[in-house]
């Protein structure tokens, strides 16, 4: 049985909103046995209790939950590095049809390396649905990523079979465009269609391959990409499946303004409204985004116990806005937190996502809603595990959860100096970065330390994935980026008649008058 104490100056336990609901223990212990969290409690208590092979931590640590990402595309060498700049989400979407094609297993241990350098243990990673030959290999390419790295992780790939191009009817809109541009268009397209009874066979197939049991450390989600993006039926279907095999589902929703707008054209509801209508809300469901919501599509999500993945960096980036989180938490509903791939400084830092969307939530005048450091921890590791199938088992340090867990260096986050009454949570939020992790525990298993990875070999896979991008580019992307760039000015005219006056915000940031 292997089995060791990790100590920290400060064991922050357990994150809820509030300062008096968060568990801190000063000078305190974890004991963990075989990856099981067998004791919490202040280190003396916890020493004289257990004798553990291994002793890790100490005085100059501030332990934590490992950090949740709960919405991922796994893209480690970012959009942007494959030459994407960011743009609004409709075009920025199909800019990204010109990525160059990639090596999954290299890109997502790639990722995953970013992602435990900087304290996170559990990705919910969705995947991009690529052409349907080969999805399967690519799948357990990119379990092989994560799992080798020693990542947690709730894994999806994402549908969609409509409206793929803007937000109509594919063969509608490619029929007003010019006819080369309108063939091309059908060649791409009809290269990722997928029936959809054969993504729910994959689904089969990959959720009994990786749920082997309590001890798997993948979980397998249903994803239909988007409201727009496919039919009532398969929503349907989706449901009844998730039911079946008790899974989560994971999807966006109302992630931009023409989101919102189209449902508002197509049902005359918004999004939410159209979830709920077809029975769909839930508490196995957890949606990404969910910038354009309305005060009743916010008391509806509440009501259902439907998870919100607030993903702040994509939302500026991609010219999103801003979600309205603390009106979600006053109403209720679970807020998690993600990068989307699509960070702020174009890293996974998920310490990073947390300080950014503490500062954003902070809605002017005295008296109004400011998001706390712990609603932003919350935001990261409690509320985040529920959607991930892992709920019960991470996302705090308490006695039966999995030992998933950070150590970060103190004395680099607080250099000089830190006035003693600022608390270890605000402390992270103000200043933590992802250069101060020193070490990473997923299930009892030190998998990176001294601020390295200890299962993959950094350097190596740096060198291949280099050495791989340094090919030239090959001609099928070159014909991508042609196609995109003469599409583009066709859809931005689509849109132009789309501006529509969609109230009063849920924020007030600023004033004309
Ligand atoms: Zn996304």
């Amino acid at each position: 049985m292997a089995t060791s104490i990790i100590r920290g100056k400060y064991v922050i336990a357990r994150t809820s909103s509030g300062v008096e609901s968060t568990t801190i223990i000063s000078d305190g212990a974890v004991f963990q046995s075989d990856g099981v969290i067998e004791d919490v409690g202040p280190y003396s208590t916890v020493k004289a209790a257990h004798d553990a092979d291994e002793e890790l931590g100490g005085l100059n640590y501030v332990l934590f939950p490992g950090l949740v990402n709960c919405h991922h595309h796994g893209r480690g060498v970012t959009t942007f590095q494959l030459g994407t700049c960011d743009d609004s989400l409709e075009t920025w979407m199909l800019s990204g049809w010109g990525r160059r094609p990639h090596d999954h297993y290299l890109m997502t241990a790639y990722t995953a390396i970013q992602m435990l350098e900087s304290g996170t243990t559990t990705v919910m990673y969705n995947h991009t649905q690529t052409p349907a030959t080969g999805l399967d290999e690519d799948v357990s390419e990119i379990i092989r990523g994560f799992s080798g790295s020693g990542m947690r992780t709730a894994f999806s790939v994402y549908f969609r079979e409509r409206n793929r191009v803007v937000y109509a009817d594919d063969q509608k809109f490619i029929s007003s465009l010019p006819q080369g541009l309108g063939k091309g268009l059908n060649r791409y397209l009809a290269a990722t269609d997928m029936p959809a009874n054969d993504y729910f066979g994959m689904f089969r197939r990959v959720h009994e391959k990786y749920e082997t049991g309590p001890g798997s450390k993948v979980r397998v989600l249903l994803s239909p990409a988007n409201v727009q993006w496919v039919s009532d039926e398969f929503l349907q279907e989706t449901k009844e499946l998730a039911i079946q095999y008790q899974s989560g589902i994971h999807m966006h929703l109302a992630e931009s303004p023409y989101q919102k707008e189209y449902a508002n054209r197509q049902w005359g509801k918004t999004p939410v409204g159209h979830l709920n209508d077809l029975g769909f809300l839930g508490p196995e469901l957890s949606c990404a985004h969910a910038v354009w919501l309305t005060d009743q599509d916010i008391e509806l999500l509440a009501r259902a116990g439907t998870t919100v993945c607030h993903n702040p960096s994509s939302n500026l980036r991609l010219k999103n806005g801003i979600a309205p989180v603390n009106s979600m938490l006053a109403a209720g509903v679970n807020v998690a937190m993600g990068t989307d791939s699509t960070a702020l400084n174009d890293d996974d830092d998920m310490i990073q996502e947390m300080r950014l969307a503490s500062k954003l939530h902070r809605q002017p005048w005295l008296g109004e809603p400011s998001l706390t450091s712990e609603s932003s921890l919350a935001m990261a590791t409690t509320n985040a595990a529920q959607p991930t199938g892992f709920h019960q088992e991470i996302g705090v340090l308490e006695t039966g959860y999995r030992a998933d867990m950070v150590l970060l260096d103190l004395r680099k986050m607080e250099e000089p100096y830190m006035d003693a009454n600022i608390g270890p949570v605000d402390a992270l939020l103000y200043r933590g970065k992802g250069s101060h992790v020193d070490m990473v525990i997923v299930d009892g298993e030190v998998v990176l330390r001294n601020g390295k990875p200890t299962k993959v070999d950094k350097d190596e896979i740096v060198r291949e994935l280099r050495e791989r991008f340094s090919a030239p580019l090959d001609p099928q992307t070159r014909d991508v980026r042609t196609l995109v760039a003469e599409l583009l000015p066709h859809v931005a005219r689509f849109y132009q008649t789309w501006q529509s006056d969609q109230g009063e915000p849920h924020y007030r940031m600023n004033t004309r008058r």
